[in-house]
């Protein structure tokens, strides 16, 4: 499971304990602290749900939900809103915005995480199942074990990382700080070379022979994993 994940909470503890839990079950996440900074995290990252505290400072849980759903480009992003108002009328004003579930404080975390998941079935399958496939080749993400065709492909723990991140966005061009971000994290100190270093190798594993190269250098922009299928 590599599907992202934002939080949206200005209690410090609360976004690290949710944080935590959410990373141990194999999300991405990223935090943001208000509902500007949400805004902007939101366009960058391109998150597949975000978690969205009611009560923030300035631009409100509300109000931010119901920004995001009135662009045409967040529209479809799954909210669940979390809040210590457990009114009915709250209920359903939160509901009514758009969010897609409501959660109250104190929740229980396993429910929060059911909850998640089950949105995230629904809304962003690719990212949630257990195997990407493209043509003859197979990523099982719970086995880290990949296949082209009959054979057993041996990745290293980054060139497995980097075969995952391509092969959930197929035909989409991502840039190299794109493919750093998704796979050593924002944090990494990491030169955008190291990418064309890696990206070199995951080729290496995965073309035998007269095989098709599934990844395509798009000169000054990035790369693009199976564009015109793979086989
Ligand atoms: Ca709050």
């Amino acid at each position: 499971m590599t599907a992202r994940v934002l939080i949206v909470e200005d209690e410090a503890p609360l976004a690290e304990l949710l944080r935590y839990n959410l990373e141990a079950e194999g999300f991405r996440v990223s935090h943001a602290e208000s509902g500007e900074e949400a805004e902007i995290m939101v366009a960058e990252e391109r998150p597949d749900l975000v978690l969205l505290d009611w009560m923030l400072p300035q631009v409100s849980g509300i109000e931010l939900c119901r920004r995001l759903r009135t662009k045409p480009e967040t529209r479809a992003i799954p909210i669940v809103m979390l809040t210590a108002r457990g009114e009915e009328g709250d209920r359903i004003r939160g509901l009514s915005t758009g969010a897609d579930d409501y959660v109250v404080k104190p929740f229980s975390l396993p429910e929060l995480m059911a909850r998640v998941k089950a949105i995230l079935r629904r809304a962003a399958p690719d990212r949630m199942s257990e195997q990407l496939k493209a043509g003859d080749i197979e990523l099982d993400r719970i086995a880290h074990r990949v296949t082209r065709g009959l054979r057993e492909v041996r990745l290293g723990p980054t060139e497995f990382r980097l075969l995952e991140f391509l092969m959930e966005s197929p035909g989409r061009v991502l840039s190299r700080t794109q493919l750093l971000d998704g796979v050593w994290g924002r944090d990494a100190f990491v030169d955008e070379r190291t990418v064309d270093v890696h990206i070199g190798r995951l080729r290496k594993a995965l073309i035998r022979g007269k095989e098709r190269d599934p990844i395509r250098t798009v000169r000054g922009a990035g790369y693009v994993f199976g564009e015109r299928g793979v086989n």
